[in-house]
């Protein structure tokens, strides 16, 4: 028998996010913490978020034009995950199958709840059928074996279409993985979450000395994604990876403005930043995850910074 250890297949993390810029937003510690930890780190993208709102003057040209925009996003993206240090990406409508898929769009429903809007293009990733992106997932999760899936929770955090259906797709591609002699039956499945009081005492750190045009988050309503802390089953300290966090966030200069670090280490944001709504969010000290029903976190994958309870 040869000695030393031998790197087991099911050491993998896959993440499964709508647009570029949610790999960063939901999951950049968890993310960074593991591409840091030597271990299999991929990241899956449902659409280039061709509809997104664009920041700034500089590239105010790209809204309302889908196909540039969708081309400068990839961009961002792949400058966001080297920054993560993730090495394995895949656009999903590039799996062989029908395609493009693209950016749904949204219209906010009431503060901080989106909702599919009238204008909906053609292609748009929220309409496709369920099991036909499921299947190409599938295809992904059988190549990669990940001990770890990722994804949103059901209402995709903030109800977004696209969110909401990646979740879908996520779901049921990892049944569908598991199906066959050839199958892989992921072993846990993780919906990133908010603490939603630790989220409200991020607000307030990130709420003072505002520049002007930003927007305090303070006493607005939570997001789906916000639970009470003790339904909170995985943490991710983000300090250690802070630097590969800010750098993913500064990456997507179309989506995200206004990073900064805070002063000290040991408060419950470690920055702020925001997004198109000028609305300002803090880097929370230790990002959220919730284990999917049926799914179990017990194991020998966890990596240094993720604290399992
Ligand atoms: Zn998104």
């Amino acid at each position: 028998m040869t000695q030393g250890v031998e790197r087991s297949p099911s050491t993998g993390l896959l993440a499964v996010h709508a647009h570029p810029d949610d790999e960063t937003l939901s999951t950049g510690a968890l993310l960074a913490t593991w591409a840091a930890a030597g271990l299999p780190t991929t990241v899956v993208t449902c659409t280039r978020g061709e509809r997104g709102e664009v920041i700034g003057r500089r590239l105010a040209h790209l809204a309302g034009d889908p196909a540039a925009l969708a081309a400068h996003r990839v961009t961002e993206l792949a400058a966001a995950l080297a920054a993560l240090g993730v090495g394995d990406h895949v656009m999903l409508d590039e799996v062989a199958g029908d395609g493009p898929w693209v950016d749904s769009g949204m219209i906010w429903q009431s503060v901080g709840r989106a909702a599919l809007g009238a204008d909906v293009p053609e292609g748009a990733f929220a309409l496709v059928d369920v099991d036909t992106a499921a299947e190409r997932l599938a295809r992904v999760v059988r190549e990669r074996r990940p001990a770890v899936l990722v994804t949103y929770e059901p209402d995709g955090g903030y109800g977004h279409p696209d969110h909401v259906q990646a979740h879908r797709v996520a779901m049921r591609a990892v049944e569908l993985a598991g199906e066959g002699a050839e199958g892989w039956a992921v072993p846990c499945v993780l919906w990133a979450a908010l603490d939603a009081d630790v989220l409200e005492a991020g607000r307030a750190a990130c709420g003072a000395d505002l520049a002007p045009g930003l927007r305090t988050a303070v006493g607005k309503p939570q997001p789906s994604a916000a639970v009470p802390g003790g339904a909170v089953d995985v943490r991710v300290d983000v300090l250690p990876v802070a630097e590969q966090v800010v750098g993913a966030l500064g990456a997507h200069t179309t989506q995200v403005q206004a990073v900064r670090r805070l002063p000290g280490s040991d408060g419950v944001a470690l920055g702020c930043y925001a997004l198109s709504d000028a609305v300002v969010q803090p880097i929370l000290a230790a990002e959220a995850y919730r284990v999917a029903p049926g799914s179990a976190v017990e194991g020998e994958w966890w990596p240094a910074g993720v604290r399992v309870r």
